[in-house]
């Protein structure tokens, strides 16, 4: 195993429903050191993303039932900027998935080398990130958030955020010293088209602590401006 990334792995969602591709695309990765999610299924994908937080995902356009490009539009109505590569088969497909309002970041045109895609993962890694203030890595207490990979560890240990909860962290992280509102972080952490109300940002709050706070319930990063809202102190 070649170790370029030090400490934790970027994590990448491999969607694709043709068991041979699913398979190289893994073992490749897995090669690079990723450590990577395979789903068959946009649905399947879904659940993923709900459960963790991934660097890149990889989706196939072409899936059974919903497709690669539904599932792409709904990651982003979600609110979600994780960096999604699309797999196309045709490049007639590829000025659709770039040109209408579907939200991927990059394509690759099957068929493509595994070489040319590893190169776009790493180009999507490089470029994530320029959002939580420019830094790319920030250190606060034992904790350690690589923004630009999307990875937070503990101590050393990888922490386990829903993609959601990493959203809202580096949202705070952006805005970090400013008190932010519950609206403001519904908006822009949520989007419009999620509903959802002020409570759930308390909850994600609570969880975010819990994964982050040396005492969850006396926090010293991510406090509580009563009749305010919320800022993180680092
Ligand atoms: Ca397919």
């Amino acid at each position: 195993m070649k170790s370029g990334h030090g400490g934790a792995r970027p994590a990448v969602l491999v969607v694709e429903d043709e068991p041979r591709m699913r398979f190289l695309l893994a073992e490749n990765l897995e090669f690079e050191d990723y450590a990577v999610t395979t789903t068959e299924t946009a649905e399947d994908a879904l659940m993923e993303i709900e459960r963790r937080s991934f660097s890149v995902m990889i989706l196939d356009l072409m899936l059974p039932r919903m497709s690669g490009l539904e599932l792409c539009r709904e990651v982003r109505a979600r609110g979600l900027h994780v960096p999604i590569i699309m797999l196309t088969a045709r490049s007639a497909e590829a000025d659709r998935v770039i040109g209408l309002d579907v939200g991927a970041d990059d394509y690759v045109t099957k068929p493509f080398s595994v070489r040319e895609l590893l190169a776009r993962v790493r180009a999507q890694l490089r470029r994530d990130g320029g959002q939580a203030g420019g830094r790319e890595e920030v250190v606060f207490g034992d904790v350690r958030v690589n923004v630009r990979n999307r990875l937070v560890t503990r101590r050393g240990h990888r922490v386990e955020l829903s993609t959601r909860e990493f959203e809202l962290l580096r949202y705070l992280l952006a805005h970090r010293g400013e008190v932010v509102s519950r609206e403001q972080l519904l908006r822009d952490v949520w989007g419009y088209s999620q509903v959802v109300v002020t409570r759930t940002v308390d909850n994600f709050v609570a969880k975010l602590r819990l994964h982050l706070e040396p005492k969850p319930h006396d926090p010293r990063y991510l406090v509580t401006v009563h009749g305010s809202g919320y800022q993180l102190v680092v």
